[in-house]
């Protein structure tokens, strides 16, 4: 059985889990953060030097980072959080229609409460419009939530340009950095993102914990979610996970001493993969400047729920993302980019970690196409 279902989810790495335990028990520093004796002390020191380490990855200020319960409650605490902290000076918000359902239905949820929504329409390639983006903006305006990497294509936006356009009209810009963080280097000092929510289980650390880097000058503005402790600058209320924040940080220290090597790797896997299924008619690649840990395509002629259903025990892909899975719909990315009819039923995303083989790859992709085939066989008989 061979797992390429990374964007979903990621293993947790040895070192990351050995790093886990050292915090839960009695024989390491269980105490709360909070406490005030010798044990608690030690608790908030090691926060604060796993906090030291994921800035000095982004280039941040330790100041300017939250820990949440991941990239779902980080997303909600930013849109929500500025939205009400800024009401006073306009209600629009603009994101783009690809975007994680925790972007989107905050939005919605905002728009019930009197906020005004743009939902920008990608191009085919899954890129945003740079003048679509300039075009929607309006003196109403006062945030931009646009993802960095798409969790289902793995198109990357220019986050850089979009950042720069809304730090010259001075609307805030909020980043989803689930499928980035730990893969690709953002370095904060150089792009005027102003928040950027990430996730520590896409990035080789456990489930339930994430994190949002916001500037320091905006936490003032900031309305929390949560209420209760006043941990977090009172921003985020909550005991602190020490052990789920010291498997974050280790896990963001690997990713960032081994980033170059995995890159590489990756796009040696994606290039195996991409020549192994292109041994089939009826395929089409689904995006254009793509990260190389995550493939979206298209098998003409045969539906993606069946395929998956073929390969439940032997490959493990997705279509669209785990979180709608559930229920079966077509990806609302795939349409944003016009696509339709069997190559959006046809879709499937095959997401894949620096820890595979080419080996791997090359069985997982045989049968892939052993599979399809027979589909389509069996759909002429
Ligand atoms: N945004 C993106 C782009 C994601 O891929 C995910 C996870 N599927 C999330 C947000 C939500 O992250 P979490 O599971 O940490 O709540």
């Amino acid at each position: 059985m061979t797992y390429l279902d990374y964007a979903a989810t990621t293993p947790v790495r040895q070192e990351v889990s050995t790093e886990l335990l050292r915090f839960l028990t009695s024989d390491g520093i269980f105490a709360n953060p909070a406490s005030q004796h010798r044990f608690g002390y030690d608790a908030q020191e090691a926060i604060q030097s796993a906090t030291k380490t994921i800035a000095a990855y982004l280039n941040c200020h330790p100041k300017e980072l939250l820990f949440t319960s991941g990239a779902t409650e980080s997303n909600n605490l930013a849109i929500k959080g500025m939205a009400y902290g800024f009401q006073n000076q306009g209600k629009h918000i603009i994101t783009s229609a690809t975007e994680h359902k925790s972007v989107l239905d905050t939005c919605k949820f905002l728009a019930l409460q009197g906020f005004e929504i743009t939902y920008l329409k990608q191009l085919e390639n899954g890129l945003i419009d740079l003048q679509t983006l300039a075009n929607a903006i309006t003196p109403q305006t006062i945030l931009v939530s646009i993802m960095h990497v798409n969790n289902e294509t793995g198109v990357v936006q220019n986050i850089n340009d979009i950042a720069a356009l809304c730090n010259e009209k001075n609307v805030l810009f909020h980043v989803d950095a689930a499928q980035s963080m730990g893969k690709m280097a953002i370095i904060l000092q150089e792009i005027p993102i102003d928040l950027m929510s990430f996730s520590g289980h896409k990035f080789y650390a456990p489930k339930g914990i994430g994190g949002l880097f916001i500037r320091n000058h905006l936490k003032k503005q900031l309305v929390p979610l949560l209420h209760g402790g006043g941990q977090q600058f009172g921003l985020r209320s909550g005991t602190l996970p020490t052990h789920q924040i010291m498997a974050m940080a280790k896990a963001l220290e690997l990713q960032h001493q081994e980033m170059p090597e995995q890159w590489q790797h990756l796009l040696e896997l994606k290039q195996r993969l991409v020549q192994e299924l292109s041994q089939l008619d009826g395929i089409i690649f689904n995006g254009e400047n793509t990260v190389p840990y995550n493939v979206n395509l298209s098998f003409l002629c045969v539906s993606a729920d069946s395929l998956l259903i073929a390969l439940q025990n032997d490959v493990a892909i997705a279509t669209g993302s785990a979180c709608n899975s559930g229920a079966i719909e077509a990806s609302h990315v795939l349409r944003a980019m016009n696509i339709e009819g069997e190559r959006l039923y046809g879709a499937v995303r095959i997401s894949f970690g620096y820890d595979l083989s080419l080996d791997e790859i090359t069985q997982a992709a045989q049968k892939i196409c052993h599979e399809v085939s027979r589909l389509r066989q069996l759909a002429t008989e």
